[in-house]
């Protein structure tokens, strides 16, 4: 049984009796994340962004004719982890093994695209930095920009790919429950604060369908939350920031999730789409060259 949310609660119990065919609330878990499984010719993806760096990842297809299919990400299965080769490459001996953001091409693919334009929405509670939401809502524009305009420190022109456009606030709330699972979606895109485990910055949660041609699933709802109960975060990391995470940095990593990027493992620290964000840098503000190219392999 996963932990609804009071507001959307009615909703979710009105899609689960509307969709046929499958058992409402039931619910696939894998090493400390977890989705609600959607409904058939769906799937959802569910991405966290750890304290530590270690990847976690689950999506759950549903098949057309209902059936039921998993796949888990784990550090070992990271598409982005260093061979012994590329660190030889790559470092200095007893240097750190991670390459420079513009020279690492690593990058994965979630699985889902936007085809037309992502419409997302703001919560009305707290935000993360102590942010208003008019500024949190900025801050989210900014870092969902820098995905879709493809900025980058390497002087990668963008591709014109994803759309998106903010609509409004809302009185919803993020389909993330405070074990890190995705809920039921609700058909509203939201970007809001609350609990996740400890160990977790933010997660995304991302709903697709299936596309026929066996092309990236169409995204259809991605929700973003921001672990305001166990880490701080600030949008301003400067010379006095001590252990908080920048609100711009990890906006811009789950806005990659938003928008398809899958995680790169150890050895590709530089680069947005890696596992952690790291307290006080913003380094994943800006893309890296892996970054860029996982978004040109989908939209260009
Ligand atoms: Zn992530």
């Amino acid at each position: 049984m996963v932990g609804l949310l009071g507001r959307v609660g009615a909703v979710v119990a009105l899609l689960g009796s509307l969709v046929a065919g499958r058992p409402a609330q039931q619910v696939v878990e894998y090493g400390g994340v977890g989705a609600v499984v959607p409904g058939r010719g769906e799937t959802v993806g569910v991405e966290a962004l750890t304290a530590d760096g270690r990847a976690r990842g689950l999506t759950v297809r549903v098949g057309r004719d209902g059936r039921v299919s998993y796949e888990a990400e784990t550090e070992a299965s990271a598409p982005g982890r260093t061979s012994a080769a590329g660190r030889a490459e790559g470092a200095e001996p007893g240097a750190s093994p991670a390459r420079a953001a513009c020279a690492d091409t690593a990058y994965s693919t979630a699985g889902h695209k936007e085809y037309g334009t992502y419409l997302w929405h703001v919560g009305d509670g707290p935000m993360p930095g102590g942010l208003t939401r008019d500024a949190a809502r900025k801050v989210f524009e900014e870092s969902i920009g820098t995905i879709t305009a493809e900025r980058n420190d390497c002087g990668l022109a963008g591709t014109g790919g994803p759309q998106a456009r903010y609509l409004s606030a809302t009185d919803r709330e993020a389909g993330i429950d405070r074990a890190g699972r995705c809920s039921t979606r609700d058909g509203v895109s939201v970007w809001d604060a609350g609990e996740l485990p400890q160990d977790v910055v933010a997660v995304t949660c991302s709903w697709a369908v299936t596309m026929p041609d066996g092309g990236p699933n169409d995204l259809i709802e991605a929700d973003v939350r921001f672990n305001t109960r166990h880490h701080r975060f600030t949008d301003t990391p400067g010379e006095r920031c001590s252990d908080a995470y920048d609100v711009r940095a990890v906006g811009t990593h789950e806005a990659g999730h938003v928008f398809g990027l899958g995680h790169v493992g150890t050895g590709h620290e530089n680069l947005t789409m890696y596992t952690n964000s790291y307290t006080c840098s913003t380094r994943a503000r800006t893309l890296g060259r892996g970054d860029v190219l996982g978004l040109r392999a989908l939209y260009r």
